[in-house]
C-alpha cells in the first residue's frame, strides 16, 4: 500500500500549503481520502490515470477537506466518460449540492451520470469493499453542534492486510474522545490530524499504538514541525510529518 500526501495543510491556507487530501494506491487502484486540494490537477501531476480512481471518501463537507471534489467530479461526469468510481460524502445535502453544482455548470440538457458516478450516503461501519480494499467509517465529533456527521476511516488492504487509519477532523481539544481506539492499536498507520488539539492532548490517546503517526492538516507547518517531531519522539510509535507530496509505503 502507497500513501501520498496530495495537501498535507491545515484549515486556513498559507503560501506553500495546500488543503487536505491523501491518495491510497494499491497496485494500480487509487482511493482518495478527502478531496481539499486540486486532486484533478494533482493525479496528473503525479501520473495517474483518472480511471484508476475506484473511490473518494469525504470525511466531512468543510471547505479545507472538499474545494478540489467539484472540478475533479465534474470533470469525470463531462468528458472522462470511460472513469467511473464511488463518491462517499457525509451528508446527503453535500451529494445533492454537488449535483445542482455540475447541473448549473452544464449545458441545457445535460445530466449527472449516476450510473458511472456512484454517490453514496456515509454511515459507521463497512461503507466500501472492492477487490482491493475493506473501507470503514467511525464517527467523530469534529462539528460543535453535535449532530453534523463527521467521520475517521480505516482502510484495509486485503491482499497484505496493511491497516491505515485516517482521523480525518476530530473534536476540539479531543474533548469527545473521537479516536477510534480499536481501529487505532490494529493500524499501521495512524493519518492524524493536528489542528484542533495540541501534542500534549493527542499522546495519551496514542497509548499502545506502535505504528507510524503521520501529522498532517498541521498549522503554520514549516514552523512548528521540529517541535511537533519532538513532541511525539521516544514513544512506542514511529512519527512523521509529511510534506506536500511525499509518498510512504508499508
Ligand atoms: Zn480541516
Ligand atoms: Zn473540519
Amino acid at each position: 500500500m502507497k500513501i501520498t500526501f496530495l495537501g498535507s495543510g491545515g484549515c486556513i491556507e498559507q503560501a506553500g500549503s495546500k488543503y487536505v487530501a491523501t491518495m491510497v494506491e494499491c497496485g494500480d487502484a487509487i482511493y482518495l481520502v478527502d478531496g481539499g486540494c486540486a486532486i484533478a490537477d494533482e493525479l496528473l501531476r503525479a501520473n495517474k490515470e483518472y480511471k484508476n480512481v475506484r473511490a473518494l471518501f469525504i470525511t466531512h463537507y468543510h471547505g479545507d477537506h472538499t474545494a478540489g471534489v467539484f472540478p475533479f467530479i465534474d470533470l469525470i461526469n463531462w468528458a472522462y466518460t470511460d472513469c467511473s468510481l464511488s463518491l462517499v460524502s457525509p451528508t446527503e445535502e453535500y451529494i445533492e449540492a454537488l449535483k445542482d453544482m455540475i447541473m448549473a455548470s452544464l449545458s441545457y440538457g445535460g445530466k449527472v451520470d449516476s450510473e458511472r458516478l456512484k454517490f453514496i450516503v456515509a454511515k459507521v461501519g463497512r461503507i466500501f469493499e472492492d477487490e482491493n480494499v475493506l473501507v470503514d467509517y467511525f464517527p467523530t465529533k469534529h462539528f460543535k453542534n453535535g449532530d453534523t456527521p463527521s467521520y475517521a476511516m480505516l482502510i484495509t488492504e486485503k491482499a497484505t492486510g496493511k491497516k491505515v487509519l485516517f482521523s480525518g477532523d476530530l473534536s476540539y481539544g479531543l474533548s469527545g474522545n473521537d479516536i477510534p481506539k480499536d481501529a487505532l492499536l490494529e493500524s499501521d498507520v495512524f493519518v492524524c490530524e493536528l489542528y484542533h488539539f495540541i501534542a500534549g492532548e493527542l499522546l495519551p490517546h496514542l497509548e499502545g499504538f506502535n505504528g507510524i503517526l503521520c501529522i498532517n492538516h498541521l498549522f503554520e507547518r514549516d514552523k512548528f514541525k521540529k517541535d511537533i517531531l519532538d513532541a511525539f519522539s521516544g514513544h512506542s510509535f514511529g512519527v512523521l510529518a509529511p510534506n506536500n507530496n511525499d509518498i510512504i509505503e508499508i
